[in-house]
């Protein structure tokens, strides 16, 4: 979901989970230090970068007079978890001394920013404040993840998803459907609801794919390399994916409005009614989201 600026120091386009629009928006870093999955373009214009603390002061001046009604924060832009502890000790003292009514702090982080804290900087920013991370696992297929460069094997996203979690972290993960094409649709759907029961979130949130032609895999599929699912294949997938999930505690929401079918379960509970909606969907018992209403 992106915006442009209002009121705090934000640098061009902005990207926060749809959760997230209420809340303060503090732009610690720029862009993402990765920057290569091929699905995304939202940075492609940003070098990464950690920005001034001259003007994190002034943002957090700014929320400390214009944000008292506002206690959630989500730390941006990309991968923001990525930043050196010593940054994120100075940011969360100061938005714990400076901003009290703050009572909960996100960030998104990727496998590899996970994997350059130590299980002790997890301990300490979690002690600090910070509770919960929005975490992309799009796929847990390993072709797929290669790919689309994401960076990570389907282990490797499992390993470091686990240790956010033994450090107390809540975790918000998203999967992608559509990402695999036409091809590889079963597989995508079997291996990600297989790691996203092993990882066991809080939330699951899927998406559908949205191409953009700025983004990489464009090329793949005017190719024609990547043929794409079309409406009901997008169901089928999720039907498949969340078929092959099993959450202890957990919401499994397809209700971002890049979807056919908006989903909302908390599992173990609501799976077979969802089964049922989704299998409904599929015999047109259920309508979906027309395609012009879809969006990012
Ligand atoms: S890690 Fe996230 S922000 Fe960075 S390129 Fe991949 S999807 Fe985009």
């Amino acid at each position: 979901m992106f915006f442009e600026s209002e009121g705090l120091d934000h640098q061009g386009f902005c990207f926060r989970p749809p959760s997230e629009a209420y809340n303060i928006l503090f732009q610690a870093t720029l862009g993402c230090s990765h920057n290569k999955c091929t699905f995304c373009s939202a940075f492609k214009e940003k070098r990464f970068a950690i920005k001034d603390r001259s003007i994190w002061e002034k943002d957090l001046e700014f929320a400390e007079k214009y944000c008292r009604g506002q206690t959630r924060l989500f730390v941006m832009d990309g991968d923001a978890l990525i930043m050196p502890m010593r940054h994120w000790e100075w940011l969360l003292s100061n938005i714990s001394n400076r901003l009290p009514w703050v009572e909960r702090v996100s960030t998104y982080g990727n496998a590899k920013g996970v994997a350059l804290k130590s299980d002790e900087d997890l301990r300490r920013l979690r002690e600090m404040g910070l509770s919960l991370i929005y975490y992309g696992i799009e796929s847990g297929h390993p072709q797929v993840l290669k790919d689309i460069k994401k960076g990570a094997t389907p282990e490797k996203l499992v390993e470091q998803a686990l240790r956010l979690k033994k450090a107390g972290f809540a975790l918000s993960v998203t999967v992608i459907l559509g990402l695999a094409g036409t091809e590889k649709s079963r597989e995508h759907a079997v291996e990600t609801g297989r790691v996203l029961s092993a990882v066991d979130p809080e939330y699951v949130g899927a998406l559908s794919l949205m191409l953009s032609e700025d983004a990489p895999i464009y090329e793949r599929v005017r190719s024609g390399e990547l043929v794409l699912p079309e409406g009901l294949d997008f169901v089928q997938e999720l039907g498949l994916m969340f078929a092959n999930t099993t959450l202890s505690d957990g919401w499994f929401m397809a209700n971002h409005a890049s979807n056919y079918l908006t989903v909302k379960a908390h599992l173990p509970e609501d799976r077979e009614k969802t089964l049922q909606r989704i299998a409904a969907a599929l015999d047109g018992r259920v309508s979906l989201r027309k395609e012009w209403m879809r969006a990012l």
